[in-house]
């Protein structure tokens, strides 16, 4: 094992140390595996499809970094890239060659992005875009869907999806309520409940922001038509579209839901893949509003830390395996994993079914794949606690909430998902 542990520690009194360190044990709320029955895996090290605990037991990784990687752990390519250019200097404080690259690789790759900033994590790309577009617009107000996630701003944290739906918190405590009521909640897939909110707050709203594929309440697909609606509304009102691509780009393909739906948004956000498992962020959209950021413009962002060296040579690397003959690999594979999963319902005869979008899929435990967050918050989740255990003691890692998406990426090769199959049948006949 090449990551230094303490001698002789093992799983729970690293645990114990580490519960007495972190808030919840945690530096970030869903590693805590709240709601799981089981006390949380501390994990050491990871290669493909494959993650090691600290006490050596061996788990097929479908959290992936909570969708960072796609290429699977310990990439050769991007490992050797993080090597060569940490030898440079770790972090210089100016404009590095890097970053242009991955910008411009970025900025091909969708169109809607004709300029953009990296950030050091999603949370700060979001709650950026949201500043610009406030400041483009003159308005205040911004609209979110339940259920969505999107990063742990002020004003995003309401309904909000991953840790904060797992944790049954209906926002944050600690959020101003001046702030929270700038941002107006409405159910996904509900053309007519955001018709409705454009009436009401006509000439007011600055932003809507979107996951176009709800993947922190589980996977939520957006029904055919929604986000068509969305972008007609939106540019009828003088609304700026802020599609939150962080979990979608460059995971749906390399034109991520922007590309699969055919829709353009005023702005984009992405993290996660593009960084190839490094800390970043990055937020886009034309030339003309991002030209209000400064330098260039009046509304201030930035980031000691923005577009790290080590950063951008993971991301590029990354990027440069992420060919659309992998990504079309990476869907049949999935599809023979949604159909083993569903004739295993199927054979058990569960109230379960399987939400897919892409490559990104989730198993509920309820009769079909909800359309919007209260669905999917009402999914059984004792039925779920005891799928997630049978899995985790049968050496399959889920991500430990039920309403997370897996990852399978394109280290997960047949065998793997012959496997996982294999183990969600016999999870599901227990
Ligand atoms: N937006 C979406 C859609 C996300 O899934 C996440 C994180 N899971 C974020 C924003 C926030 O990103 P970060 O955790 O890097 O701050």
């Amino acid at each position: 094992m090449s990551t230094v542990l303490p001698a002789g520690e093992r799983m729970d009194t690293l645990r114990t140390r580490a519960e007495a360190l972190f808030p919840g044990g945690v530096n970030s709320p869903v590693r805590a595996f709240r709601g799981t029955g089981r006390p949380p895996v501390l994990l050491a090290r990871g290669e493909g499809p494959w993650v090691w605990d600290v006490d050596g037991r061996r788990y097929l990784d479908l959290i992936s970094s909570w969708g960072a990687t796609i290429l699977g752990h310990a990439h050769p390519a991007i490992t050797e890239a993080v090597r060569t250019a940490a030898g440079d200097g770790l972090a210089l404080g100016a404009t590095h060659p890097r970053e242009i690259l991955l910008g411009e690789a970025i900025r091909d790759a969708l169109p809607s992005v004709e300029r953009l900033r990296f950030t050091s994590s999603g949370t700060e790309a979001v709650m950026s875009a949201v500043r610009l577009a406030r400041a483009a617009t003159g308005r205040d107000l911004v609209v979110k869907f339940a259920g969505a996630y999107h990063g742990h701003s002020d004003g995003l944290l309401a309904e909000a999806g991953s840790g904060v739906a797992t944790l049954g918190i209906p926002g944050s405590a600690g959020v101003p309520e001046s702030v929270a009521g700038q941002t107006i909640v409405l159910p996904f897939n509900d053309a007519s409940a955001l018709t409705m909110a454009f009436a009401r707050y006509a000439g007011r709203i600055a932003a809507v922001v979107t996951e176009p594929v709800v993947a922190n309440a589980g996977i939520i697909a957006p029904e055919p038509g929604f986000l068509a609606h969305l972008r007609q509304v939106t540019r009828a009102d003088g609304t700026l579209l802020i599609f939150d691509e962080v979990i979608t780009g460059f995971r749906l393909g390399p034109g991520g839901a922007q590309a699969s739906f055919g829709i353009r948004p005023d702005l984009t956000t992405l993290g996660k893949v593009i960084g190839g498992g490094m800390p970043i962020g990055a937020y886009g959209g034309s030339r003309e509003l991002m030209n209000l950021i400064a330098p260039a413009g009046s509304v201030y962002q930035a980031g000691t830390l923005s577009g790290h060296p080590l950063t951008m040579a993971a991301g590029l690397a990354a990027l440069d395996e992420l060919r659309p003959e992998r990504y079309l690999a990476l869907e049949r594979r999935v599809d023979r994993l949604v159909e083993g999963l569903s004739a295993a319902i199927e054979r058990h005869g569960r109230e379960a079914s399987v939400a897919r979008v892409g490559p990104l899929l989730t198993l509920f435990f309820r009769a079909t794949p909800p359309t919007d967050a209260d669905e999917a918050f009402a999914a059984d989740r004792e039925a779920w606690g005891r799928f997630f255990r049978a899995m985790l003691d049968a050496g399959v890692l889920l991500p430990p909430s039920p309403f997370e998406a897996w990852f399978p990426g394109f280290a997960h090769d047949d065998a793997e998902i012959e496997l996982l199959i294999e183990t969600a049948d016999r999870a599901l006949a227990a």
